[in-house]
């Protein structure tokens, strides 16, 4: 886990965190992501369970491999937005500059 140090940016979890807490962690998400099925350590089931239970941005950095496919949105029976929390993680790391240096530009 990173734990995020910056007010902006906690402010930034503590939206998504109320975003994610009626997940109830049925993982429909994590079995309708394609790249799940290739690199299981793709969960965007366990990403949402990280933002509800510590408020901390997953460490391994997984999110960064979410190919925007929208279908974890689709059919999340409770409506959450999996691919727009992704996205608002992967702005959170690079905010405090812990982003994986692969997917940050070098210019
Ligand atoms: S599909 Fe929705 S409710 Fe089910 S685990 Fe994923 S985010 Fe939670
Ligand atoms: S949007 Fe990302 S996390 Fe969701 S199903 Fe597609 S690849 Fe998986």
């Amino acid at each position: 886990m990173t734990t995020v140090t910056n007010q902006t940016e906690k402010t930034r979890i503590d939206k998504l965190r109320e975003a994610a807490r009626p997940c109830f962690q049925c993982g429909i998400c994590a079995s309708s992501c394609p790249v799940f099925r290739v690199a299981p350590d793709v969960n965007p089931r366990l990403a949402v369970d990280s933002i509800v239970s510590t408020g901390e941005v997953p460490e391994e950095g997984n999110e960064w491999l979410c190919a925007y496919c929208l279908m974890c949105d689709q059919r999340c029976p409770m409506g959450i937005s999996l691919a727009e929390i992704l996205i608002e993680l992967k702005n959170i790391s690079a905010a405090e500059g812990t982003a994986p240096p692969q997917h940050c530009s070098s210019s």
